[in-house]
């Protein structure tokens, strides 16, 4: 397949925000697309090579893609940098010197798929001495023979900023537009992407064996599950009463999920909530898992740092272990505890297809029947059965007292949802009971500059919550109060990498900060309650026409969410529960107050006598 068709493809996505146009381009490019390259095709969409889960990243330096630039137009650097200053971007650039070049390299050959591929993925996985000269060489092989929109593209690529776009579920819904002819289908292939993580080897099953062939997908040892979530409400009468069997009550830990595959070959891997390879991180966990007696499994817990003496520390320690360097330091100084809280596959046999009570009974059995279990290291989060509100109430007062941040009450009857957020799971927190505000997870996607001591950096963001039918951010607040000056440098540094010259096809924003970012980084805000705004654009027209929902008095708390894609932030819907939630309890306040009127100088006389 001919690399320009894709080429040309990007770059009339790249002209436009309309949700629809995006995915019947990209119809368009899969419907010319061999059906043997049919996952390169929707990897090299995403600006990837592979699933996540692998953890090859191509991601070559700026100066390094110089180079190769350097070499393939015989450029200067000088001429490069100049460029660069003017048009910002080095893909442009690429395509200005691919313009200018003279004439064709007598080695030039017209780029297809295959090639571009096999060549980006051969400097992803090269590694050693001498890599980067090969590195260089290849990309500008690569450059040598590209037209001026395929340099832009490549250059693009190789710098991680292909920003297309368009998110998992845009491709999804194409995939199913292009080879079923109904986007309705779009849900069989997301319950296939969620077993397996791999958006290519649903593509490529699509295309060649049909629909009925992604259904039948199952679970594999060594591809990551997208993690079952849970769904909040605020009473313990409300929980029971969306039971649909009997319930269990378990503590709900604040550390960081972890999903662990053991191959029957041994092997053992972490992966973590967005489903990347975390092993490395824990060793020690990898190291306890050992001891486990199955030949193969999937297992799902709440990683959690440990004090010396073995109490349970805070999610901000742990998050000293997620680093690249003196991981060794931070394992020495907080050693990590599993805490398990569900089996998904054992021993060849499938489990998320059974209930909860099967895998919870599974899941004691397996760490009863293990030998040599440290027990403060690997052990099954306690969970108990619960019949009345009153013991869910006990319960929680219980997990707290041993520092957990609440329980995560379950529905036994429950089959394993990857990927969803349903009641079958329930989060139950004392913020929610106490009416103060659960946190927030909203993505920042504009900020503008600070004044006074905050000049020269971020002094307010442009924060957005995620419409999931849409696959779409939709804004619902600034927010400039909460940060350390820290804090600030630090997001200020992490937001350049994520600076884009317009707003995003993927933010839907009536405000203009002064920059705009890609919608990756999440932050944990709490605020005090959710208003109506004709400003934001969450909610818009949802409660009230001409109004979207805003924050009041926001805040941040301190973290920031490494720990969950952008996908993974609070919902739109989410947003308009709340809304609705507080508007219920005003009329329940403000009918109290009239049912009982305000006291009188008189009745109080009256009462004191
Ligand atoms: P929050 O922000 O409230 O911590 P979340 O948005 O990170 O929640 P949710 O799915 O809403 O994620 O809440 C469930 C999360 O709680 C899980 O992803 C897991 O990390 C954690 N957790 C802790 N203990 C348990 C448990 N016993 N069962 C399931 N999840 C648990």
């Amino acid at each position: 397949m001919d690399f320009r068709i894709m080429a040309s493809g990007y770059e009339r996505m790249t002209k436009t925000s309309s949700r629809i146009e995006l995915t019947n381009i990209l119809v368009e490019i899969l419907k010319e697309t061999d059906k043997s390259v049919v996952a390169k095709v929707a990897y090299l969409t995403q600006g990837k090579l592979h699933p996540d889960f692998e953890g090859i990243n191509l991601g070559m330096a700026e100066k390094t893609v110089a180079k190769a630039l350097e070499k393939a137009y015989g450029a200067s650097p000088n001429e490069i940098q100049s460029l660069l200053r003017k048009t910002g971007d080095l893909g442009d650039v690429a395509a200005l010197l691919s313009k200018d070049k003279v004439q064709q390299s007598l080695f030039s050959e017209k780029l297809t798929v295959e090639k571009v591929y096999s060549s980006l993925d051969e400097i992803a996985k090269s590694t050693g001495q001498g890599s980067i000269e090969g590195r260089i060489a290849r990309l500008a092989a690569l450059l040598n023979s590209s037209s001026e929109v395929e340099a832009k593209f490549l250059t693009r690529f190789v710098t991680g900023k292909l920003r297309l776009g368009v998110a998992d579920f845009t491709v999804l819904d194409a995939l199913a537009l292009t080879f079923t002819d109904d986007k309705k289908n779009r849900e069989k292939l997301e319950k296939a992407y969620n077993l397996t993580s791999d958006l290519g080897e649903v593509a490529e099953l699509l295309a060649n064996k049909g629909l009925k062939a992604v259904s039948e997908v199952g679970v594999t040892v060594g591809k990551p599950i997208r993690p079952m979530l849970a769904e909040r409400m605020e009473s313990s009468k409300a929980i029971i009463e969306q039971m649909s069997g009997a319930g269990v009550a378990e503590y709900k830990l604040d550390g960081e999920r972890v999903q662990a595959h053991r191959k029957s070959n041994g092997e053992i891997t972490l992966y973590s909530r967005r489903v990347e390879v975390i092993t490395s991180h824990y060793q020690d966990v990898v190291q306890s898992l050992r001891s486990v007696a199955a030949k193969e499994f999937i297992v799902e817990g709440e990683a959690v740092a440990l004090d010396k003496e073995g109490k349970y520390l805070p999610f901000q320690e742990l998050m000293h272990r997620r680093r690249k360097y003196g991981i060794e330091e931070a394992m020495e100084k907080y050693p990590a505890s599993f805490n398990l809280f569900d089996v998904l596959y054992l021993n060849g046999k499938e489990m998320i297809d059974e209930s909860y009570a099967t895998r919870r009974k599974a899941l004691e059995g397996l760490l009863g029947r293990s030998k040599g279990i440290d027990n403060l290291k690997l052990l099954v989060v306690p969970g108990r059965g619960v019949e009345t509100p009153e013991e869910i109430d006990s319960m929680l007062q219980e997990a707290l007292a041993a520092g957990c941040e609440g329980l995560v009450v379950k529905d036994v009857k429950s089959t394993y949802r990857a990927g969803a957020r349903e009641y079958a799971w329930i989060k139950f927190k004392p913020e929610y009971r106490a009416n103060v505000r659960d946190t927030l997870d909203l993505v920042i996607v504009g900020a503008s500059h600070g004044m006074g001591r905050r000049a020269g950096r971020y002094g307010t963001f442009l924060l957005a919550a995620y419409d999931k039918d849409t696959d779409v951010f939709r804004t619902t607040t600034k927010i400039g109060t909460g940060f350390t000056d820290l804090d600030l440098e630090n997001l200020s540094k992490d937001l350049q990498k994520e600076k884009i010259a317009e707003k995003s096809p993927r933010v839907d924003a009536t405000v203009s900060p002064d920059d705009w970012f890609e919608p990756h980084i999440v932050i944990e805000v709490i605020a005090s309650e959710i208003t109506l705004s004709p400003i934001y654009t969450a909610g818009l027209d949802k409660v009230r026409p001409g109004s979207g929902l805003a924050l009041r008095f926001p805040k941040f708390t301190g973290k920031v969410r490494t720990d969950k894609a952008p996908e993974d932030a609070t919902t739109v819907r989410e947003l308009i529960e709340i809304y609705q939630k507080q508007v219920r309890q005003f009329k329940v306040e403000t009918k109290e107050i009239e049912e009982k009127p305000a006291e009188t100088t008189k009745s109080k006389r009256l009462k004191a006598k």
